[in-house]
């Protein structure tokens, strides 16, 4: 195993990225409380204060009250106006481009749509242009902003330079995406799989310190995971740890799969497979629910919620296609909770707003478990609100392990 020391500016950095993390996490506070929390003497803690101040990253706030003897302490806080960092996410069919403050507050953000296996050059240019036009609309100054973070679909190299298999967001493999950002944009690029970056952007503005482990599921187009151990995203010896939705629930004649394979839990469970399998079943003798659902409605476009309607009140094939997806999810969640042993699945997508659905998931990851084997299973309170948030939250962490510093 190799052992390193660290020089001056190593150790530096380490104590300024923990005084960025405590203030964003717990908020304004005093030196004095600075310098307990984060165990560093009273002259350390001036000294890294001082520079951040004198850098815009911190500010002198409030006065704590005075307890009538001795001096009144001032309160330092995260300036979090300070610096922005850039967003790119990316999902099958679709994107955003946003920027963010430190803190997670969103300065702008835009969606669009995109066709399934869009040409990736084409589009990297005309999300960067679009980023850009933005930036510049909304008075960002280029010296503020601390990089672009991507946030994509599928695996990317190890290094996290190029996307080696978008699974069906883009038409073409192994493209240099960060590469490419970088030349559009003028900015450095960070780039890590989209759900692992929604489950660090969750951890980030809702920090569970004490949990230990969690696995973070989410439900869009695809099924995607991450899993954490302590605050940390394990990430796996190739970099693919929890790829849930790719396991093969149907080892031979499965459906086609958007990785490339066949059978995988995604082509079963997905909303995307729900909502295709509800449609290759629907007539009026077969699901007359679902058919009187759409034809009472003047769109007549199927939702899941339409689809878990006629579930619910009585159309069995219907029914039993949603079994179907829910013992085979719930099969491969349980099989995660016996091997790792996590503190809490998180769960992540639309699908988990809807309480029959929630609650058919819950029954049946009941099913078969001991009670040493039950895990705690909740919608992230962040549902859907991350997508504007995740791609830039790469970056801010990436400065906020850096204490700050280029
Ligand atoms: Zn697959």
């Amino acid at each position: 195993m190799p052992y390193e020391g660290d020089n001056m500016m190593g150790v530096k950095r380490t104590n300024r990225s923990a005084a960025l993390r405590i203030l964003h996490e717990q908020g304004s506070m005093s030196r004095k409380r600075l310098s307990e929390s984060i165990k560093l003497t009273p002259a350390a803690i001036t000294k890294i204060v001082g520079e951040m101040i004198a850098e815009g990253l911190l500010t002198e706030g409030s006065m704590l009250p005075g307890s009538g003897v001795g001096r009144r302490e001032v309160m330092v806080e995260l300036n979090s106006r300070a610096r922005a960092a850039l967003g790119i996410f990316i999902n099958l069919r679709q994107a955003f481009v946003s920027a963010v403050w430190l803190d997670g507050s969103v300065i702008f953000s835009e969606s669009f749509d995109l066709p399934e296996k869009a040409p990736a050059e084409e589009t990297v240019r005309m999300l960067c242009s679009r980023l850009t036009e933005l930036s510049d609309k909304n008075g960002l100054r280029r010296e503020s902003v601390v990089g672009v973070g991507v946030a994509m679909r599928g695996v990317t190299s190890p290094d996290g330079r190029v996307v080696r298999n978008s699974f069906g967001a883009f038409s073409d493999f192994d493209f240099p995406l960060c590469e490419r950002v970088e030349a559009l944009t003028g900015f450095p690029c960070l780039m890590r799989n989209n759900v692992r970056a929604l489950f660090a952007a969750q951890m980030f503005l809702s920090p569970e310190p004490a949990l230990g482990s969690q696995f973070f599921l989410r439900c869009e187009a695809g099924i995607g995971a991450s899993f954490s151990i302590g605050e940390r995203i394990w990430l796996g010896s190739s970099g693919q740890c929890a790829e849930i939705g790719h396991i093969p629930v149907v080892p031979r004649g499965g459906k086609p799969c958007s990785c490339g394979k066949s059978g995988c839990l995604e082509t079963i469970a997905s909303p995307g497979a729900i909502l295709s399998d509800a449609r290759a079943l629907l007539s009026e003798e077969r699901t007359p629910v679902l058919w009187h659902i759409l034809h009472s409605r003047e769109d007549g476009e199927l939702t899941l919620d339409d689809i878990f309607e006629a579930a619910h009140s009585g159309d069995a094939e219907i029914a039993s296609l949603l079994d179907r997806a829910v013992t085979t999810l719930a099969a491969a969640l349980k099989g995660v909770i016996y091997t790792f042993d996590p503190g809490k699945i998180v769960l992540y997508g639309r699908l988990f707003d809807n309480p029959y659905y929630l609650s058919r998931l819950s029954a049946e990851m009941r099913e078969g478990v001991d009670s040493g084997h039950s895990v705690p299973i909740e919608k992230s309170r962040l549902n859907h609100k991350l997508e504007d948030k995740a791609a830039g939250l790469l970056v801010v962490e990436d400065f906020f392990d850096k204490g700050g510093l280029a």
